[in-house]
């Protein structure tokens, strides 16, 4: 089957788990990760490190067939003991997205919800990530939702994130995940600001040439996806829910 543009996969925690009701794309259970990594090695995927996704996505490289992103947000410590095993034994790159404020903290944000809080990656297991053809992309500062928020928070949240992020591990961070998807014009202009190349929503999509680099759809993968449902994901479910957004578009609708 032909499909032309790039799915980007949206993992959050790998590991094993006891099953839950809540935040069920938020977990991956380790044995099904492994035989969805096999099953793109298998069907011959075409794994994408997401500098060259995004250079795929602003038409300067030519998409390839079957082209897939494994991204990761929030970088938690579970990556480094079950993830990226499987991602080093079949040699696929990846994005971790970390937050800047967090490195070395907790996933607190689970506590509303009466769950566990999982601890986070810090600056020196991310540094290890580099070393394992391993992206590490920015998630806010404090992973705070960003659409609705005022200039002076939106610069702190992404811009800080960004020279953070750098500073500590030393080297240059490019591309952008919204927390929790949330984003509009406004944060989308300061990720531009930034200086970010690429920036990942929640909407549900396959990303193509119609879709704006900053504000780009995923597939999340969810606890409850067996290889079928895995497979579905992948191959037929690429409608988004809502149109998403593209900054030029707004351009042309405030001149018209
Ligand atoms: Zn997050």
């Amino acid at each position: 089957m032909m499909i032309t543009g790039i799915n980007i996969l949206m993992y959050h925690q790998v590991g094993r788990f006891e099953p839950m009701r809540l935040h069920r794309a938020s977990f991956c259970d380790v044995g099904r990760f492994s035989a969805q990594m096999a099953m793109l090695k298998y069907l011959r995927f075409n794994i994408l490190d997401i500098d060259t996704a995004s250079a795929c996505l602003r038409g300067e490289l030519a998409i390839p067939p079957r082209a897939v992103v494994l991204t990761f947000d929030d970088a938690y410590v579970n990556f480094l003991e079950y993830a990226l095993p499987v991602l080093r034994r079949y040699g696929f790159p990846a994005v971790v997205y970390a937050i800047a404020g967090k490195l070395g903290g907790v996933a607190d944000w689970y506590l509303s919800d009466g769950m566990k809080t999982p601890p986070l990656m810090d600056e020196a297991q991310l540094r290890e990530l580099l070393r394992h053809d391993i992206a590490v992309g920015a998630h806010g500062l404090t992973h705070r939702g960003l659409a609705g928020l005022p200039q002076d928070i939106l610069k702190q949240e992404i811009l800080h994130s960004r020279t953070i992020l750098e500073q500590k591990i030393g080297a240059p961070v490019r591309h952008f995940c919204y927390p929790y998807g949330s984003h509009d014009l406004p944060a989308m202009r300061a990720v531009r600001d930034a200086g970010f190349v690429s920036a990942v929503t929640c909407e549900r999509g396959l990303a193509d040439m119609q879709s704006d680099p900053l504000a780009l759809p995923r597939k999340a993968i969810s606890f409850g996806d067996d290889l079928a449902g895995f497979a579905w994901k992948l191959f037929l479910k690429n409608k988004p829910k809502h149109p998403l957004l593209r900054l030029d578009g707004a351009v042309s609708k405030k001149s018209a």
